[in-house]
């Protein structure tokens, strides 16, 4: 058997591949605990051979750095496992994840990926290798300075891009603005209609956000996904034409914006950490 899972800020998504069948489930992340989640399914399923996870947070060599929004009780995940069960466990972030499935799927070793949901991630590949830092933490694009919010974000700053830039961002200033009382998906689409000042402030820093990452990535081509990018269909034809605006002319040259044809390239890319060396 093997075990691939997804995690967010939201759900734990999972598939258990037992050679005959796939048995795929989702559960909630905020209620379950990744570690009790995975012996669970190992008690269940029994023998298991390579565990995959695609995790949304900081991750470096098998080992969480930092989950805001998921419960782990053991940050040292691979060692755990690997040290109690005879298995093999990878682990990486989300956009690292989602960006490797990209790559395969666009047959690109030249690929940038901008994935909106709840919060605002970037990944890149060049020249068909993972552009990770030393730390596993390059292009963390959500997190860099932009503006002062009036509120935090997750990582203990309160000018990332992402309080700006996300589903989850606009849902807090939603809050702020006494406009709307616990949790919200926002239509991007409608509150443009409607001319919401609000629409126009995402759209600013996502803008914003697209023509960094062309311009310091200088990818052959940038893949959009995420919750908010998939339900608002005109943000990809509208990044297409305003970025012209925003990033260094000759970086555009050749480039190639698509939105992602991915139903879960995160979970796509946990199954390709197998591979990996
Ligand atoms: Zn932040």
């Amino acid at each position: 058997m093997k075990l691939f899972i997804d995690i967010g800020g939201t759900h734990l998504r999972s598939e258990i591949h037992t050679g005959r069948e796939v048995i795929c489930d989702k559960c909630s992340s905020r209620e379950n605990d990744l570690v009790l989640f995975i012996e669970k399914t190992l008690s269940a399923y029994g023998e298991c051979s390579f565990i995959g996870i695609s995790f949304a947070g900081q991750v470096e060599n098998g080992e969480i750095i930092s989950s805001p929004n998921i419960n782990v009780s053991q940050k040292k995940i691979k060692a755990y496992f690997e040290t109690r069960y005879a298995l093999r466990l990878e682990i990486d972030n989300d956009l690292n994840c989602a960006v490797m499935a990209e790559a395969e799927n666009l047959k690109t070793q030249s690929i940038a990926a901008l994935y909106v949901g709840t919060g605002l991630g970037a990944a890149v590949i060049d020249g068909g290798k993972l552009v990770r830092g030393c730390r596993n933490q390059a292009f963390e694009l959500g997190h860099i300075p932009y503006r002062k919010a009036p509120f935090s974000c997750g990582c203990g700053k309160d000018n990332c891009l992402e309080l700006f830039a996300s589903g989850g961002g606009i849902e807090r200033w939603l809050r702020y603005n006494k406009r709307e009382e616990g949790s919200v998906k926002p239509n991007l689409e409608k509150m443009k209609k409607e001319n919401d000042p609000l629409a126009e402030m995402f759209e600013e820093a996502l803008l914003h956000a697209a023509a960094i990452l062309v311009t310091l990535g200088n990818p052959e081509t940038l893949v959009l996904g995420g919750g908010i990018i998939q339900e608002n269909s005109y943000l990809v034809p509208w990044i297409r034409e305003q970025i012209v605006s925003m990033a260094l002319p000759t970086s555009l040259e050749g480039l190639h914006i698509v939105q992602t044809k991915l139903q879960n390239a995160a979970m796509d890319g946990a199954k390709l950490l197998e591979e990996r060396e």
